[in-house]
């Protein structure tokens, strides 16, 4: 019995790589998706190829020089690409991997402007609303030395925004897309140190210039924290 056994991990970086689309020179930055695949036949006692933890404890030095970084300034990674940064990560992981199949570096977000609508939850009190996202770098250089989020790192942001007239909000949020995707946050004028917070503050004066029913900015920078608005 022959399988492969893919293990995800997600690092906030940011780089500025020609190759990443018609605005990859600009400073940016990404929720960069890493799926590491490994391969080969099930002859463990255990029933498995590998055990995950394994792929995860060969991902880890690798995984500290990546994650809150900006990818054009760490040592041999040439390329800062996400096909630069799979080929850097391949070399990094094979010595201590040695079923590895493949590495694979894309971005968690669409990729492109592509709202999408979502139901109203009433678990979670968030009303029907459109959501897309963005690919941006930032820093929060105000913070102590030694906190993760202090230098030049980055996110995909997404974004999901309410308000009664969906239609109407649908027709604004390019604008809002192109002030915000690819660009190094702290240098679009009056975001500053851009936590979620400030942005959501942003997006919704942003917005709020056309949108008079405008009820809700979530801002989301990782897979797993979020930031909600609903305007005062
Ligand atoms: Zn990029």
């Amino acid at each position: 019995m022959n399988v492969e056994l893919v293990k995800e991990y997600y690092v906030e970086a940011a780089h500025c790589a020609p190759e990443c689309g018609v605005n990859g020179a600009r400073q940016h930055g990404h929720s960069f998706r890493i799926e590491i695949v490994v391969a080969g036949p099930v002859e463990s006692p255990y029933g498995w190829l590998i055990d995950f933890s394994e792929i995860t404890g060969a991902f880890e030095p690798l995984r500290r020089q990546l994650d809150h970084s900006d990818l054009n300034k760490i040592p041999g990674l040439e390329t800062p690409s996400f096909e630069g940064l799979a080929a850097w990560l391949d070399k990094g992981l094979r010595p201590a991997l040695p079923m590895l199949k493949e590495v694979r570096v894309t971005a968690a977000g669409a990729g492109d402007f592509a709202p999408q609508e979502l139901d109203e939850d009433l678990f979670r009190n968030l009303p029907r609303r459109l959501r897309f996202s963005f690919e941006a770098a930032q820093s929060l250089p105000h913070l102590p030395d030694g906190h993760p989020c202090r230098g030049l790192h980055g996110h995909t942001y997404h974004v999901e925004a309410g308000a009664m007239d969906l239609m109407r909000l649908w027709g604004h949020l390019r604008g809002l897309y192109e002030a915000l995707d690819h660009r190094y946050l702290n240098e679009v004028a009056g975001i500053g140190a851009a936590t979620s917070e400030r942005l959501c503050a942003w997006i919704w004066d942003f917005l709020s210039r056309s949108i008079d029913d405008l009820n809700i900015v979530v801002v989301q920078e990782t897979n797993s924290a979020r930031c909600i608005y609903r305007g005062k």
